[in-house]
Order: structure tokens, then sequence, then C-alpha cells
């Protein structure tokens, strides 16, 4: 494993008599080193078993950082997605539909618990499959995950307040698929809600981070879930095509981009399925004049580069007030000299790697296009791993908005930062973008913030803080961020049918 790179001038912990304020020192390497308990073959979850794919096939899961091979993972074919949805059907006839909510709320407390006691090593897992750095899934994805299971155990007996004045009933099979950004979360995320409301569901997982998906399995067999009532299939492009497209599916949940959101949207167009979609973001993040500036640059640096800027609400345009754009420059670059790259199982690590290498070019390929079009690139000083898909933290200024790296996702760390004068510009700017996923907006006023909160088309806007998540606040996007929400009573509402 490459040791976590730093910053070229950072020096050697000097002896107390050499000490020289202002010095950045070294940290001493700090591995998380637990057994993850991984199987080396991952095979389909279907009817409560782990089954063989029918086609025999598997494929590599590998750790981004090391390039290593961590697994066999199980392709499902049509065929297996057919027995998932089949096993998914029975169970919700014969067992789940019927069940009091009051007792599926309990299954859903044994799965956080689980969740809870499993936690370093899902932790691990997500971090050795997906690249992200050990803190984040440690402290954040894993407790987050666990969170939403709690939260919507606690509604699976309180479903007459979901609508209040109508009653609320389950669809029957929902199919859900989901990107590898946060792939434990957003698998909670899909499947919370969908359970508390009496569904059953199939699943799948995106290919390059499946582990901890088939590793929930096993936390449903502890959890004694009825067989089929969750199914997980993991598989490639065509496996998610077969999920969304399969016609015992009485809803489709998607979680990625927006390209695939629309292919999928035309394939389910004209049936009666119900549908959420939540795509990509190109959020701003906007500082005012009278904002906290070191608050304001740690969250700027929170909403870019945490998760190596894998978020789809990433703050990735940084809209700055014309008279403060020197001084937010200044800090945020001494800030970025700073952060820790390298070594994902580091608990000193900041940004880990590049979940694919696929990703990687993707975003080598818009940051080229960024400095031929004539934006100003600074990247962090720090030295990257030798092996492994790394990226440094790269700013661009002087970025008008018709540059690619103003309007396109990058899904990196990777910010472009854009002035404005008045608040009007401001609102114009952040609204200029085919997306509406999310914003901030750094302020000491109140009533601005009221007012940037209402004319932002934006799912969510965030004040004096950014990327804070809670499973009772709904999620979701405007326009190309698509629609539908996850988490909170909304998110509920996308999984039943109101009478
Ligand atoms: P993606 O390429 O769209 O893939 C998402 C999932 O769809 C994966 O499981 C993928 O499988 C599957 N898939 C691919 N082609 C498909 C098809 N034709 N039919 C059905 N499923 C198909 O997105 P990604 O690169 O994994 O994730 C990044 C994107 O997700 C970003 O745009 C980000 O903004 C978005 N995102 C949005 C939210 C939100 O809440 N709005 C949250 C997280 C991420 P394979 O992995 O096998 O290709
Ligand atoms: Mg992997």
């Amino acid at each position: 494993m490459p040791a976590a790179s730093r910053p070229a001038k950072k020096t050697a912990r000097p002896s107390s008599r050499e000490l020289v304020f202002g010095d950045l020192w070294e940290f001493d390497p700090a591995p998380e080193t637990a057994d993850p308990k991984l199987k080396t073959k991952c095979d389909l979850f279907i009817h409560g078993q782990f089954v063989k794919p029918s086609a025999g096939k598997y494929f590599d899961s590998i750790n981004p950082a090391t390039e290593t091979k961590l697994a066999d993972i199980a392709l499902a074919t049509n065929t297996d997605v057919d027995l998932a949805y089949r096993s998914a059907r029975k169970a919700y006839d014969s067992v789940w539909g019927r069940m009091p909510g009051a007792e599926r709320g309990k299954y859903l407390f044994r799965i956080a618990r689980l969740l809870q006691d499993h936690a370093r090593e899902f932790a691990i897992a997500e971090t050795l499959d997906g690249g992200k750095p050990i803190k984040e899934s440690r402290d954040f994805d894993v407790p987050m995950a666990a969170a939403h299971f709690f939260y919507h155990a606690g509604w699976a007996d309180k479903l007459e307040y979901v609508s209040p004045g109508r009653s609320v009933k389950p669809l029957g099979v929902v199919g859900q698929v989901i990107p590898w950004n946060f792939p434990l979360l957003m698998l909670a995320w899909k499947l919370a809600p969908a359970l508390a409301m009496g569904n059953t569901v199939v699943i799948k997982p995106a290919e390059t981070t499946s582990i901890t998906a088939l590793k929930f399995g096993e936390i449903l067999q502890e959890a004694e879930l009825p067989p089929g009532v969750v199914n997980i299939v993991s598989g490639a492009g065509e496996t998610g095509a077969a999920v969304m497209g399969h016609p015992a599916a009485a809803k489709i949940a998607f979680t990625g981009s927006t390209e695939v959101g629309k292919i999928i949207m035309r394939s389910v167009a004209g049936t009666d399925k119900k549908v959420t979609m939540e795509l990509g973001g190109k959020a701003a993040n906007i500082v005012f004049d009278d904002a906290p500036l070191d608050q304001a640059v740690e969250g700027i640096v929170n909403g870019i580069f945490f998760n190596q800027g894998h978020v789809c609400c990433a703050g990735s345009r940084l809209l700055v007030q014309e008279s403060i754009t020197d001084a937010v420059l200044t800090k945020l670059k001494r800030r970025i000299e700073v952060l820790r790259v390298g070594d994902p199982m580091d608990k000193n690590t900041d940004l880990g790697a590049i979940n694919s290498k696929e990703q990687l070019n993707k975003i080598t390929e818009l940051v080229e296009s960024g400095v031929r079009e004539g934006a100003e690139l600074y990247q962090s000083p720090c030295r990257l791993p030798s092996k492994g898909f790394f990226f440094k933290p790269s700013v661009f200024s002087n970025v008008s908005m018709s540059h690619r790296v103003a309007r396109e996702e990058i899904f990196g760390p990777v910010l472009s930062v854009l002035t404005f004068r008045t608040v009007d510009e401001a609102i114009e700017k952040a609204n200029n973008t085919a997306y509406g996923l999310s914003a901030g907006v750094w302020t000491d006023k109140g009533s601005r913030i009221l007012k940037m909160s209402t004319e932002l088309k934006a799912g969510v806007v965030w004040a004096n803080t950014y990327n804070k998540f809670d499973p009772t606040s709904p999620f979701g996007g405007y326009k190309e961020s698509g629609f539908g929400r996850e988490g909170g009573r909304q998110g509920l509402i996308d999984y039943c049918r109101e009478e």
C-alpha cells in the first residue's frame, strides 16, 4: 500500500529544541489494520441465499488505491434478475406486504443494530473497494447508513402519518440501481424507506463497488429477514437495464448519472411504473463579502474535496463576491496545500483514491479542457502515490460560464471559481445550469439566506455549512438533477400509493 503523500514543503518532526513555529510536521503512518472479513468470491443474494450466477460469469473488483484485485463478483444475467423479481414478488404476496408495520419495524431496527455491530468491517470494505478515506467510511458512510435504517424503522408503525388524511399502501416490488460514490449509504437510502413501507426489493450496486452491497446480504441473513424481501444482483449496465425494465417492477428508483437516467426514462416511457431519479449536479457554493471567511474556506474545501469530489451535490462551482476573491483564493490555496492525499486506509488521509481508471480519465480530460479554454489551474503540490488512481486537489480561477469546467459535472476534486458583484448576479449565475441538486450560501445576513434559498433552483440549500445530511431531511433535485425525494416523510411518499 503506498504511503500517504504529503506536500513537498512539509518537514520531518523536529525535536522540541529545534521547533520552528509555522512549520508543518509529517504525521506518522496510522493505517487501519482490522480484518474486514472479505470473501474472495461474492455471489448474488437471491431469496435469502448466496447463489451462483446462472451463466457462471464473474468480474473483478479491484482496490483503486493499489490496483490489486479484491474479489470475483457475480455477473447477473436477465435470468438471475428474473429469479430475483419472482422471489421478491413471492415475499411481497406471502409475508412482507401483509406484515403489520410494527413487525417490519423490528426487522429494520435489527438491521440497523447489526450494521453498527459490523461497522468497522463495513468501513474497511468500503474503503478498500471504493478508494474513499477510512475516516469518511468510518465516520460518515457507515453510521449514516445505520441511521437511515433506524429512522425508517421508527416510521414503520406510524405510516398513517405519512400522508395525513389519506391511507398509504405499499406498491409491490421495487427495482433499484445505485452508483459507486456512496455504495453502502445509497443502498441504505434506497432500501430503508422501501422496506418500511412494505415493498420488497431487487437492487443492483455499481460494477466497481459491489462488495459492501453483497456483504450486506450477510446482515440480512443474520437479521433473519424473510427470504426474497431484499435481493441483491451485481453486474454491469445491462444488469441495471434488466432491473429497471423488468415488467414486475411496480416502481423503479435510480441514482446515477443524468445520461443513464435519461436512457432509463426512455425505456420505461408508456409503462405505469412509478419512477424516481436522483441524478447529477453542478452546485454553486456562494460566498458573500460579509461571510466568516475561515469558516467559508473550510466549507468550500469540504464541499468539493470530501470523498474526492465524488459527490452528486459537491460544491463544484465556487461563486465569490468580487471584492473578496483574492482573499478567498489565498486562504483556499493555503488550505489545499495541507490536505493529505494518498493511502485511503491511513486514518489521517483527507483525499483517497479516485474510484476507477475510467473516472480518473474523465477528470483528467475535463481538467485539460479547462486549461485549453483559458482558465487558470492551481494544484496542490502534494506527491501522489506511484500506483493507484489519484488526482491532486485542483482549483480553476478565471473561469467563465462558457467553460466546460463551469458547466459539466466533473465528479472529482476540481473546483471552478467564478465571481459576482450583486445578489441578483449570484442567483442568475448559480441557476444558470442544467442541474439543480444543491447549493451553499455563506453570509452574515439571515434575510439574504432566506432570499437566496427561495430563489436558488436547488433541492437543498445549505447556509453557512455544506454537505450536511440527516435521514429526516428530504434530498433530491430540480431540472436534470432528477425528481422524487429520498429521506424524511417525502421520501416515504415515493414508495407508496395514497388512497
Ligand atoms: P452511472 O454511470 O449512471 O451508473 C449508475 C448505476 O447505473 C450503476 O449501477 C450502473 O451500473 C448502472 N447503469 C449503467 N448503465 C445502465 C443502464 N443502461 N440501465 C440501468 N442501469 C445502468 O453513474 P455513476 O458513474 O455510477 O455515478 C455517478 C453519478 O451519480 C453522478 O452523475 C452523480 O451526480 C450521480 N449521483 C446522484 C446522486 C443523487 O442523489 N442525486 C447521488 C449519488 C450519485 P455499472 O456500474 O455496472 O455501470
Ligand atoms: Mg473496487
